[in-house]
């Protein structure tokens, strides 16, 4: 009848309630889990970086090298900063492991300058999240990791996202002049994604605008991302920005690009983001190759 079926109706709303509660639950269970867990990532050593090349897209040079961290779980494999920076950011530790990979960048780049295996026009580029840019100590912290680790300045160059200089505006183009005094170069990453005003884009010292990947990856064949590329291409020129292109996969993209008037680009067709172990051999390669290429033109 009506009662029981009333009944049966609230019961399973309240079972359905216990069982998205339990959901949640389990949920947040599990990110406090992960969130202390990384913690102890960054004490026990499990965080590490890998380094992509940017490269000249015509002539293969390598203008420089993003660092991307990844975290060494010991059971769970290894983990995507997809998966633990934006947990890193709410938690406030995006703090510590920003400047431990900062520290661990530059010193990293110091070392394959002084053998030998980039020049001092090589760029070492490091992604900031928005809370590491907000960090009333940020241009101090830079600068005494580039005292300690000696690394010239000029050779660090820093990713930005456009919502980070949109958040507070005002403290942005503050902090940006004082990292540009301190000579580090500065990069707006997965530019045309997010709502940056051109007007700040043209306020700010900036030096490079990096074409997201998401518009890279449908070029030539579709026509929108093909005239978003052109445009932002367009906008770096007339800013006196470099720029270069995220995600290049394919000969197509790259040729593409070098006739927009792109010069560089990173993405799988290059390479992929690799360990040190692996980013050497590349290095020495490729520093091979520009030597004989060199060479070569120089003999009557
Ligand atoms: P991002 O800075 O835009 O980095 C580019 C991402 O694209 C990297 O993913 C890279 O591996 C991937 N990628 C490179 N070439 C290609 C390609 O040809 N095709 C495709 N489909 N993907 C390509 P990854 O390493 O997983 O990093 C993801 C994001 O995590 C980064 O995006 C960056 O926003 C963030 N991130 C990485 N390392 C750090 C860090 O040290 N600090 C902070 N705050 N964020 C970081
Ligand atoms: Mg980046
Ligand atoms: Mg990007
Ligand atoms: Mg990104």
């Amino acid at each position: 009848n009506a009662d029981t079926a009333m009944y049966r109706a609230k019961e399973s709303g309240r079972n359905n309630f216990q069982y998205y509660s339990r959901e949640l639950t389990a949920k947040a269970v599990e990110r406090v889990r992960l969130e202390s867990s990384l913690h102890r990532a960054l004490e026990r050593g499990e965080l590490l970086l890998h380094y992509q090349p940017q490269v000249d897209l015509e002539h293969g040079r390598v203008r420089g090298l993003e660092a991307l961290v990844r975290w060494q779980h010991p059971e769970a494999g290894l983990i995507s900063p997809a998966t633990f920076i934006p947990l890193a950011e709410e938690s406030g530790i995006i703090l510590a492991i920003g400047a431990w990979v900062l520290e661990q960048a530059c010193g990293r780049m110091k070392d394959w300058l002084d053998r030998g295996l980039v020049t001092a026009e090589t760029l070492i580029s490091v992604n900031l999240s928005p809370k590491q840019f907000d960090q009333p100590n940020l241009v101090a912290l830079i600068d005494r990791i580039l005292t300690t680790t000696g690394l010239a300045a000029a050779q660090l160059e820093l990713e930005i996202t456009e919502s980070t200089v949109m958040q507070s505006v005002e403290q942005a183009g503050d902090v940006l002049h004082r990292l540009r005094e301190l000579g580090v170069k500065v990069a707006i990453d997965d530019f045309g994604t997010g709502y940056s005003s051109l007007i700040h884009l043209k306020r700010f010292p900036l030096t490079t605008l990096k074409i997201d990947k998401t518009f890279v990856s449908d070029i030539p064949h579709d026509a929108n991302d093909t005239a978003i590329t052109r445009a932002v291409i367009a906008l770096a020129h007339s800013l006196s920005l470099e720029v270069l292109a995220e995600g290049v996969e394919t000969q197509a993209q790259r040729a593409f690009l070098i006739d927009e008037g792109c010069p560089h680009g990173q993405g799988y067709l290059f390479s992929r983001p690799l360990d040190e172990s692996g980013i050497e051999p590349f290095l020495r390669e490729r520093l091979a190759q520009v030597e004989s290429a060199v060479d070569s033109g120089a003999r009557p």
